[in-house]
């Protein structure tokens, strides 16, 4: 049976901690390297219902993607979501241990697992790492479809082949425009519209795609976006994750038992779709009246 460290040790040589971002907080959260670990549970948030499930389970470590603490603190106390959090997990023997973005950078990493849950091959990374002379490793993916489809039909693949949740998949763009090449990034995306446009692809699949930036992309080009819940772009990593380090426990000759969380922890709960989508103005008689004061 490893340690908590053997099985660190062995997470870091997927993820090395230094290919995360400078402004990043991955690693060890809480956890003593010297206590034995069988059971390893995946999910992309620890937040309070996933550190339950890790207790609820038996788990020795959770391994999250988002760090419970990016920036620093002062006080693990219970009297805040995080400090609870802490002290659920330490009181149940349960490590934390964060890959974030150094599991984007990976490769195969978070884009990777999104590209081939949507039914993409990937070509390149969309931002490559300049310290990877292979030129593999990277933010976001260059992918291809095996045949064009019309990008109505593309994001109804999308919506497919992620885990559902409330509020689906937002779509801009002509929905019988053909999509053969696609860029995707994990997690939010709005950051990289001109490495997008500079690939010269025919969609972008990403989240947190926020008006400002998604109103001048499309005015800048005609790539199609297609904006799914945050959560769900890096879900399909955590099998990838979990399926990498069963290997290395293979390897090891190590008995580890590994779970992926099915726990939904997007944020966004509930969908309320238009009475009618297509109407784009609510009935003018339901308009305030001019004498009306001003909402601002
Ligand atoms: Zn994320």
């Amino acid at each position: 049976m490893p340690k908590l460290s053997d099985v660190i040790n062995a997470l870091d040589e997927l993820y090395p901690p230094r290919w995360a971002e400078s402004w990043d907080a991955v690693g060890l959260v809480c956890g003593d390297p010297d206590e034995q670990v069988r059971r390893v549970l995946f999910a992309v948030d620890p937040v309070q219902a996933v550190v339950e499930e890790a207790v609820a389970w038996g788990a020795d470590l959770l391994v999250t993607h988002h760090p419970l603490y990016l920036r620093g603190t002062t006080s693990v106390a219970a009297t805040s979501f995080k400090g609870r959090a802490v002290h659920t997990l330490i009181r149940a023997g349960i490590a934390l241990h964060v890959a974030h973005t150094n599991a984007d950078q990976a490769a195969p990493g978070v884009s990777d697992a999104l590209a081939e849950a949507i039914g993409l091959t990937v070509l390149a990374p969309l931002v490559p790492d300049p310290s990877d002379p292979a030129g593999r490793r990277g933010i976001g993916r260059i992918c291809q479809l095996p045949a064009p489809l019309p990008l109505a039909e593309f994001a109804a693949q999308v919506a497919a082949g992620l885990p559902a949740t409330a509020t689906g998949v937002r779509v801009s763009g002509d929905p019988k425009r053909p999509i053969h090449r696609v860029a995707v990034s994990g997690g939010s995306g709005d950051g990289f519209f001109a490495e997008v446009r500079a690939a010269g692809v025919d969609a972008y699949v990403t989240a947190d795609l926020r008006h400002h930036p998604a109103s001048e992309a499309t005015e800048a080009s005609a790539v199609a976006l297609v904006d799914a819940a945050h959560w769900a772009t890096e879900w399909p990593w955590l099998n990838l994750a979990a399926r990498s380090l069963e290997a290395a426990a293979a390897e090891h000759g190590w008995e580890l038992a590994t779970r992926v969380s099915t726990l939904v922890t997007d944020p966004w709960t509930a969908h309320a779709p238009m009475p009618d989508a297509h109407s784009s103005m609510p009935d003018a008689q339901a308009q305030p009246s001019a004498d009306a004061p001003s909402a601002g």
